[in-house]
């Protein structure tokens, strides 16, 4: 395929988003790029809008593959200099917090942490930045955890981000850059891309961003998880926290304007109907946990969402036969923390 200058995009989630506003932020050349998305933008539905927005490449590196965690590495560099470049076009910049993130366990299930503590040495060898914290040290990092915490884990190779935010100053640059942003528009791929029946014709290059939205032409399954957004003034963190539990992890992520978004489940499941009352006493009662003060935390969002997941999952960057339209997909639960190494290899095969 000759260099492309004109490019469609199928799906306005996390990847779609962060290619349209690459393509245009990076190009050389005069270009032309349309992103499609099925939804409404002014009600997002993309697992991109409902994720927690952790950057995690130790967390996961015990339960996912090596190359994962490399990749993740990767982006971890990538990230702060993209949204230096994002924000200084924005009225309001991204959050993004590079501060590490804390891993607890109650005394009760201190094995917990230590088997994590164990994975982490088992996968990464001289490569693992964990460090423990002792009672008195968690308490200098995270003043409002509970102090019954025996002990903790500092991963300092791990940040979190607004999404939401993110998402939003995306679509506004991507407009500012001369890009266009066509929602309410679905696009399928029979393999041909195809908008509402007919052929897409007019670009160069057609980029299937769709997510779990691909199912139909691609073996892409969701991934089933729930979160609860909370709202309170009484309690104050400075870092994502994980909570290790023998049924369930929880983790808690602060977000801007006092709230904090709390998940845990994965499930297999392609249900993505609202979040189911166990969820939500697991979670509420887990959040009790890590403070009191929880207890009068307003409960300001609930949602479920499906992550996009190969059978492997692993994502993958697939060429389709004609030569000119690719899928990027697989994201799973690692959207963002996988996004910008992802987005930089396809820029690479386009540029
Ligand atoms: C509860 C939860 C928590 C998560 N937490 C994290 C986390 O902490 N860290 C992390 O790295 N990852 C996390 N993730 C995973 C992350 O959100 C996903 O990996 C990522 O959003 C996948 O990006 P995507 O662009 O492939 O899909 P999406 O973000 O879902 O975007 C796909 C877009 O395509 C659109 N679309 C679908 N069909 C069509 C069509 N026919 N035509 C046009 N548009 C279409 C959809 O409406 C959607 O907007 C989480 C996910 C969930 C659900």
């Amino acid at each position: 395929m000759p260099t492309p200058s004109s490019f469609a995009i199928a799906g306005a989630g996390l990847a779609g988003s962060l290619l349209a506003w690459r393509l245009l932020e990076t190009a050389n050349r005069p270009i032309r790029v349309t992103l499609f998305e099925k939804g409404d933008l002014s009600q997002p539905r993309s697992a991109a809008y409902t994720a927690a927005a952790m950057i995690s490449p130790l967390s996961e590196v015990v339960v996912s593959e090596r190359a994962i965690y490399d990749m993740g590495m990767h982006s971890l560099q990538l990230w702060p200099k993209w949204l230096s470049t994002l924000n200084q076009h924005s009225a309001k910049p991204v959050l993004y917090n590079n501060q590490g993130s804390l891993v607890v366990a109650h005394p009760s299930d201190e094995s917990e942490l230590e088997q994590f503590a164990q994975d982490l040495r088992y996968h990464l060898g001289d490569s693992n930045t964990a460090q423990w914290l002792n009672r008195n040290e968690l308490t200098t990092y995270e003043p409002d955890l509970n102090p019954h915490f025996n002990r903790g884990l500092l991963l300092p190779d791990e940040a979190f981000l607004d999404n939401r935010q993110l998402l939003h100053n995306l679509h506004q640059r991507i407009i500012a850059l001369g890009g266009s942003i066509q929602d309410n528009t679905s696009i399928t791929f029979t393999p041909e891309p195809q908008r509402e029946g007919r052929p897409l014709a007019g670009y160069d290059c057609t980029i299937d961003a769709r997510g779990t939205g691909a199912k139909q032409s691609q073996a892409v399954r969701g991934v089933r998880g729930e979160v609860l957004w909370v709202q309170t003034p009484e309690v104050t963190l400075k870092h994502a926290v994980r909570l290790m539990h023998p049924r369930y992890k929880l983790y808690i992520v602060p977000k801007p304007n006092n709230s904090f978004i709390v998940g845990a489940t994965e499930i297999e499941s392609q249900d993505s109907s609202p979040v189911s009352v166990q969820s939500m006493m697991e979670l509420c009662s887990a959040l009790y946990t890590l403070n009191p003060a929880f207890a009068e935390a307003r409960i300001i969002e609930l949602d479920a969402n499906l992550r996009p997941s190969y059978m492997d999952n692993m994502p993958a960057i697939t060429w389709h036969k004609s030569g000119n339209s690719v899928s990027i997909n697989g994201l799973y639960r690692h959207g963002y923390l996988l996004a910008p190494h992802l987005i930089e290899n396809l820029l690479g095969q386009l540029s």
